[in-house]
Order: structure tokens, then sequence, then C-alpha cells
């Protein structure tokens, strides 16, 4: 028996395993391997670069697929619809489980996005194991109580269902306001930690239920004499002020909701509200995540590493400042790595520290017997060359927040926005993208030239 190897015109490697036959020559007699996955790897090897595309703004508006968006994936698969080159999503959404957005993308792009590929806000918050047992009252819209379940949370009440045991406590609308209180009231756990997942359908309700819970303690018909602080801990997904759907100016986001959160308890408390944790994009523990995920993407193609992430988003306040700021902290990582690596637990500080956000108390372990479909974050956290990317590259496209004929939304112009969360710096800097491109499909144009990928 022999092998002989092709290479076709198509790019493939036909692989056809055959024995000598004294009649006819070469007799096939195995089977024909189409090695396009290894074939492009060998391809790939050369180009170690990546993309992070967002969603909204950038591939859809609403419901609606972007006209660039399909032309762009075909440029990035294989007849076969494989990736060329290493994808992740990187969304700011939370009201879904991975999975149902990967459906949900490729259903709109027409070929098969796996859920590793997806990272939504809510993704890194499996890594604060220390909240997992605590009973954690959860906000926002959609399986928010799956979603949790699903992060490694075990005692989970949401708004609504606290709102169902508290019968007293939502007095806004008028026809919802219930006499009786519930028989199990008094017999309620005290809630211990507060999650923010997204901007829930209620705002005035949420707002409400979740200050209550902040000034009791945990325990909204137990007022005590005095205000309780600093408050329970609270951790936030989503700080997007604005995102863009079909609508002409872009529509509230979780970050309008946080805004109003922030705002009340300070006015009636007279204390700032502190957060354990802001998650989701610009914050670097989500960009620190995606280099992980995109490498072991890399891997799985046969690509040894990454060194430059290409981060496509339409937001100057989100999508470029997070980038950039992310670029920041590799270049300041790699300026002083050895100090970083003394302990497991710096490269969250220190983004802390570069971002400004008030991280405190997070450990880096994962359940790793969970066997719900959320990515095994805990890992990403071990501080090595090998987890991250040299520089990451922010590229701002015109087809979603950012509009070039208007300035609602600014970076470098006259009236200069900031829409940025209270707990990140302002810095001007930040917003500006490494590169403009009018839309998805001109990005990569640009990419695919700058890297001699084609
Ligand atoms: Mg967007």
């Amino acid at each position: 028996m022999m092998a002989c190897r092709y290479v076709l015109k198509s790019g493939f490697h036909l692989e056809m395993y055959a024995k000598v036959s004294p009649n006819i020559g070469l007799t096939t007699i195995g089977k024909l391997i189409l090695h396009s996955r290894q074939f492009h790897s060998q391809r790939c090897a050369l180009s170690k670069f990546g993309f992070l595309f967002d969603i909204d703004g950038v591939i859809v508006r609403g419901k609606r697929l972007l006209p660039s968006a399909k032309e762009a994936f075909v440029a990035l698969t294989d007849r076969h619809g494989n990736f060329r080159v290493p994808c992740l999503f990187v969304t700011n959404a939370g009201n879904t489980l991975r999975q149902k957005k990967a459906q949900q993308l490729s259903d709109w792009l027409g070929i098969q996005v796996s859920q590793d590929q997806v990272v939504m806000s809510h993704s890194p918050v499996k890594m604060f194991t220390q909240f997992h047992e605590k009973h954690v009252l959860v906000s926002g819209q959609g399986p928010i109580h799956e979603i949790a379940k699903c992060l490694g949370f075990r005692h989970v009440t949401t708004v609504e269902q606290l709102r169902q045991v508290y019968t007293n406590l939502d007095m806004v609308d008028h026809t919802r306001r219930k006499a009786a209180p519930c028989a199990f009231e008094k017999y309620f756990p005290r809630i211990e930690a507060v999650i923010l997942f997204g901007e829930p359908v209620r705002w005035e309700t949420n707002l409400q239920l979740i200050i209550d819970v902040l000034m009791t303690d945990g325990k909204p018909m137990s007022p005590p004499k005095q205000t309780i602080h600093p408050h329970l801990p609270i951790i936030a997904c989503n700080m997007d002020l604005l995102w863009m759907a079909e609508a002409p100016l872009p529509r509230f986001g979780h970050g309008c909701f946080l805004n109003c959160l922030e705002s009340l308890y300070l006015k009636i408390t007279g204390y700032e509200l502190k957060y354990t944790a802001l998650i989701g994009k610009p914050s670097e523990i989500t960009y620190h995540h995606a280099d992980h995920m995109l490498r072991q993407q890399a891997k799985q193609m046969g690509i040894n590493g990454i060194k430059t992430i290409y981060c496509i988003g339409d937001n100057p306040e989100t999508d470029i400042y997070g980038a950039n700021l992310y670029n920041r902290y590799l270049q300041k990582r790699a300026r002083s790595h050895k100090k970083l690596m003394s302990s497991n637990s710096v490269p969250m500080q220190a983004m802390a520290q570069a971002s400004g956000q008030q991280i405190t108390d997070v450990t880096t372990e994962t359940d790793a017997s969970d066997d719900c479909d959320e990515d095994d974050i805990g890992s990403t956290m071990i501080d090595s060359d090998e987890n991250f990317a040299e520089k990451c590259e922010s590229i701002l496209v015109c087809t979603g927040v950012y509009c070039t004929d208007r300035d609602f939304v600014t970076f470098g112009g006259k009236k200069s926005s900031n829409h940025n969360h209270r707990d990140f710096v302002i810095d001007p800097e930040l917003k500006k993208p490494k590169h403009v491109s009018l839309n998805i499909l001109e990005a990569l144009k640009m990419v695919f030239e700058k890297e001699g990928f084609h």
C-alpha cells in the first residue's frame, strides 16, 4: 500500500491510500480524506492574528443582518464553512445563554458558529466562586435564573420572585399592588449578594427592590436603625450606556440602569454605591478571558499563539475603549511581567488598577465538575506569557452607535461625550480607534492586507 498526496488548486490536500495493481496501475482502495482543516492550519500558521467581533451594530441592527456581514464571513471561512482565522463574538448582551447566541449567529450568517466562540457579558462571572454558595438576588431579563445556575450560583432569587415574597415593596404601579403579605415572608433567607445581569423590563421595580436589599443588608422587611455601609457585595455585567437597534438613535443600555441605581442610592443614603466587580466590555477581565479563548481556538486550528487581536466594534466608548485599555495592559504587562507573576490574583489587581475599577476579593478557582456549558474561566487567570497576545488593535466600524454623519457619540470631536461607567478612567485617548472602517467587510479587507493574508 502506498499513500499519494496531491495538492489541489482549490487549496485542499487530497490523500489517497492505494495499492499498485499490475493491470490497472493505482487502484483506490481506501478512503479519500480531505484535510481542509489541517491545510488551513498550515496556511494560518503564518498569520498569528485573530478577531473579536462585537455583534450589535457590527453584524446586526436589532434582528436585521447588516449587508456587509454575510460577505465578511464568506471571506473568513472556507467553502466548507470552517473558519480560516480564529474568531470570537464578544457581546455585552446578557439576556441569553451562549449556545442560544451561537445558534442565532449561525442562522444569521449561514455558517456554523460554536458556543466556544461566544463570550457573553456575564461569562467571566463564573470565576467569582466565593459567591456561588451564597443566596444571590439577580436582576435582568430573559432566563437569568438559568444563566445564574449555569455560572455556578446555587441559591438564586430573581427580583420578580422577591417581589412575590415581599408584596409590600413594589408600589409604583398601582395595578400590581397587593394588600396581603406572603405566608413565607418571615422564612425567606437573607439575600447575601446582588448580581446585575442586564437592564430589566420594569426598571422602577428593580431599582426599588435592589435599593431595599442594599439598605437593609439583605432583609427588606427588617430595616436596621441606620443604613448599613458598606453594603452587600454587588457585581454588574454590561456597562453599555447605549446600544444600537433598528431605531435611528441608540437605545438605553444597562449602563443607563446602573446610572439610575447609583444616583438613587447616593441620593437616598448619602453613600456611594461600590461594586465588587464590573464585568463585560470595556472591562479588561472580559478581554483577557477572550484572549485566552481565542488562543484555545487557534490551538485547535494548529496555530501556536496569537500575536495580534483585532477588535471590531461600533462603540468608541465600549469596544474601542476596551480594546485600547487591554492593549495598554498588554504593553504594561510586557514591560513588567516578572513583577506580575508573583501570584495568580495579581493580573486581576493590575487590570483593576489600570481601569480604575473597584475589584475586590476575587478568587481564581473554578469547579471542574460543573457540567454547565459556560467556560472554564479560572484557567484564564493563569499568568503566563502563553496566555497573552502581544497587542490588541481597535477597529471602529460606522454601522452602529458611531456614525460618521453625526456626533452623538464622539471620539476626538469638538463635543466630547463620556458614556463610560463612573468607575472607569476618563481618557479621550482610549476612545480613539487605531483604525476606522466603513463596515465589517472593509475592516476585514484592511486586516487581511496588513497581515498579507489572502
Ligand atoms: Mg455594538
